[in-house]
């Protein structure tokens, strides 16, 4: 669990991260929910009464508007855990719940790449693919709290890969870091194959997506072609939601965004032949600014936006 404190300007004044220790239980976990909190206001130098507004941004699934988490599987004895009420009972404080892949792209949106953005859809690359979709300040949930959920639009069903989530053909599956390791793995194991990669796959924790991209910066042609189908595949992805929402700028976030300029170069040129020549030459596409900060600041975009949202009204 990572909380931070951020001032008005989505400005990290500093931040704390405890194990979530999920087989602990719920209790538990509510409760090192709230210590995280108290722990990062005082690695700010603040006090409680500071702290204008709370934001809890965690994994799905959940029921946004009820601020409850549903059935998540990373978490797993948790069940129908009422997390927003409990921290707003707890501090007596404005409390907004967000989901986090979403809170991550909101962060983008306020503090990060997206910052001159008007609309915006965020692709987070890492063992899954997550992401968000910001419209005009309005973080895009859906009527169920399944929302954006980038990861999950289907790119392949001639021959589809089976996805982390059990369904198949869907962009996690081709071009989450774990896709990336997968499918190079495949490839090295067709005969006769040369790469410097296949000395990799035996070390200590495996090969790994960081290893593919450093690869094919080396010159290794097997890697390049991993590589270059990742880009083809986020293009595919960016495409459907470019022609989908038409937003001004489709962000990367996730440790793919080491690879550097050229990777986003590759995702730039397929995306110039895969969209509508208009959206293919405005939309910008770029990577994301903000890190393994996203989060946090975008929970605390929620809570600002409440706390503004309870002063206009309580006003009227
Ligand atoms: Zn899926």
């Amino acid at each position: 669990m990572k909380a931070g404190v951020v001032d008005d300007s989505g400005r990290s004044m500093g931040n704390v991260s405890l194990p979530t220790e999920a087989h602990r239980g719920q209790e538990f976990g509510l409760e090192r929910m709230c210590e995280t909190i108290r722990q990062a206001v005082a690695a700010a130098n603040l006090k409680m009464s500071d702290i204008a507004a709370i934001g809890v941004a965690t994994p799905g699934t959940m029921d946004i508007p009820a601020g409850i988490i549903l059935d998540p599987p990373n978490l797993k004895p948790w069940r129908n855990v009422p997390v927003r009420d409990y921290v707003q009972k707890k501090f007596k404080l404005p409390t907004a719940f967000q989901n986090d892949a979403n809170a991550a792209a909101y962060g983008e949106y306020w503090a990060g790449a997206g910052k001159q953005a008007r609309s915006m859809v965020l692709f987070t690359l890492g063992t899954g693919i997550g992401g968000g979709i910001i419209i005009g300040d309005m973080v895009l949930e859906g009527e169920h709290s399944h929302g954006a959920e980038v990861g999950h639009i289907k790119i392949e069903m001639t021959k589809p890969r089976q996805c982390g989530c059990g369904r198949w053909g869907c962009l996690e599956a081709y071009a989450s870091a774990t896709a990336v390791v997968k499918r190079a793995t495949e490839s090295l194991a067709k005969r006769g194959v040369k790469s410097q990669l296949k000395g990799l796959a035996n070390k200590e924790g495996g090969l790994t997506a960081r290893d593919v991209f450093a690869a094919a910066e080396a010159g290794d042609a097997l890697a390049a072609e991993i590589v270059e189908d990742t880009a083809y595949y986020l293009a595919v992805g960016a495409t459907n939601l470019m022609h989908t929402i038409d937003p001004d700028m489709v962000v990367f976030a996730g440790g793919m965004v080491a690879a550097g300029e050229s990777f986003l170069q590759q995702i730039r040129k397929h995306v110039a032949q895969l969209a509508f020549p208009v959206p293919a030459e405005k939309t910008q596409i770029v990577y994301a600014q903000l890190g393994s900060d996203a989060g946090y600041i975008g929970a605390a975009a929620c809570a600002r936006r409440l706390y503004h949202q309870r002063r206009t009204s309580s006003k009227k």
